[in-house]
């Protein structure tokens, strides 16, 4: 088990992470063994940041699509990047003044789209990594959208529901110039929810009138869309299981494992189960549960509402998230945070197929020693772009003033899914290539296109 002294604040938290094992100062009294891991992983961290790790993806798909240099420069720098100050009166009278972030990285086929993540590790490097991730996704799934991110590097955990209104309406004052509902559409994204969204939406308005579509994610009562919440993790689901078709899994009774039970992770384990699949492991940033017979789905959701954690479920072991990655199962979901499977722990995950509901939560390293290994990994351009297809049915409903019921946004919703994951199984086997290099060869192929179409290169 790999067990990174940074990580293992608790005996339930135990997670490895690179690029956060890298920038957190705790010392702690460590094994020859654990030096030996933190050396390795902090060398991982300093060789690639979260933007390189992207692009070493990019890269590939750019060599397969023979794009001459410029456009590859084009195609891979952000187009624009904002950095604003956010002071924040804080409840004991105190002003904290943390750093946000609007990145837009390209909108050769749409306006800029991508979440808002509140988080301590959300730097620049980490948006720019997301903000281009949106770009490919969007066009993995073909909506015209274009690809952006922001976000505030802070730990919402740690703040009042009222410091947190305060701080989501100065960092939206200091990006409204930038954002549009025609030019930039910001959504929720880890550490921020449906009230965050809220909270954005009032105050771009006391600047530009009522205007629902600035954002996605809202609150059903002031425009969201019937659906949204489920979206990146139904269509999670709806990729996993066409993929099994292909690869001859059954997904009936597959055991699956799922790091992190936010939005996407609970989503993805409710459709899944629903589905006939046994959840045999869930997490949250406190650590993990696990009971071989697979878990109560619906009674862990009732428990998660009283709780706020997965942790104390009855009737489950606990497991740490460094383990849970490496249990016995078919199906390994990481739906919490990046660079969890990696060049350390990679030649130890058990799963057949890997589905990254999370935005890269597989390194580059860990990514070629499991397909080596012969472990299918869906990639997160495609797997988790059920969220970005879920924010354009509800901007759309906006630009409409129009509703649609929740049927009607499922049925889209797996019509684009399946789709999507079709043309990549397509350039899977036409090529002899990983469904990775597949969604980056579609993504960034439909984005080079455009960008010649509209006279950039
Ligand atoms: P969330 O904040 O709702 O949930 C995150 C979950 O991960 C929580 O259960 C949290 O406890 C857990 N977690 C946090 N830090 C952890 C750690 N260090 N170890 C283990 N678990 C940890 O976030 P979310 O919206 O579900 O997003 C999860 C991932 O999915 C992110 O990578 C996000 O970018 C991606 N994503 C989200 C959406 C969306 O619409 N929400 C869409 C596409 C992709």
């Amino acid at each position: 088990m790999v067990n990174h002294p940074y990580c293992s604040t608790t005996a339930l938290s135990t997670l490895y992470n690179p690029r956060q094992c890298a920038s957190k100062a705790v010392r702690v009294i460590k094994s020859k063994n654990e030096r030996a891991n933190e050396e390795a992983c902090v060398a991982e961290a300093k060789a690639l940041n979260a933007f390189d790790e992207v692009n070493v993806f990019f890269d590939k798909a750019a060599d397969r699509l023979k794009l001459d240099d410029g456009t590859r420069q084009l195609l891979k720098k952000p187009w624009r990047e904002l950095t604003v100050s956010v002071p924040v009166r804080m409840d004991d009278g105190s002003i904290k003044v943390f750093d946000g972030y609007r990145i837009q990285h390209n909108a050769a086929r749409g306006p800029y789209k991508g979440g808002t993540r509140y988080h301590p590790h959300a730097d620049i490097n980490e948006i720019r990594a997301l903000a281009s991730l949106m770009t490919w996704k969007t066009a993995v799934v073909n909506i015209p959208f274009g690809g952006g991110k922001g976000g505030i590097q802070c730990d919402p955990r740690t703040m009042s529901e009222n410091e947190l209104n305060r701080m989501t309406r100065r960092y939206t004052n200091n990006i409204h110039h930038l954002i549009g509902v025609n030019r930039d559409i910001p959504a929720p994204d880890m550490g921020t929810n449906s009230q965050t969204m809220a909270w954005m939406m009032d105050a771009y308005g006391a600047l530009a009138g009522y205007t629902p579509g600035i954002v996605t994610g809202k609150p059903i009562e002031l425009g969201g869309s019937v659906g949204r919440d489920a979206a990146p993790g139904r269509g999670a689901v709806y990729v996993m299981n066409e993929a099994a078709k292909d690869i001859g899994l059954t997904v009936e009774g597959a055991r699956v494992a799922i790091q992190g039970f936010g939005q996407v992770g609970s989503w993805a384990a409710r459709v899944s189960h629903d589905m006939g699949c046994k959840i045999v492991a869930v997490s949250d940033v406190q650590g993990g549960i696990y009971n071989p017979n697979g878990l109560d789905i619906p009674k862990l959701i009732e428990h998660l509402a009283e709780e706020r954690t997965i942790v104390g479920f009855p009737g489950a072991d606990l497991v740490s998230n460094t383990e849970l990655l490496e249990l016995d199962c078919e199906v390994l979901i990481p739906a919490a945070i990046e660079g969890v499977v990696h060049k350390d722990n990679a030649d130890r995950i058990k799963a057949k197929l890997v589905v990254e509901a999370a935005n890269h939560p597989v390194t580059p390293e860990g990514d070629n020693i499991l397909n080596n290994r012969g472990i299918y990994v869906l990639p997160d351009i495609l797997v988790n772009a059920g969220g970005v297809v879920g924010s354009y049915f509800e901007w759309t409903q906006n630009l409409y003033q129009h509703k649609w019921d929740e049927d009607e946004v499922n049925a889209e919703l797996h019509k684009i899914m399946t789709e999507a994951y079709r043309a990549v199984w397509e350039i899977v086997q036409r090529d002899g290539i990983t469904f990775r290099e597949a969604a980056f060869v579609i993504g960034v192929g439909r984005v080079a296109h455009a960008a010649k179409l509209r006279g950039f290169v």
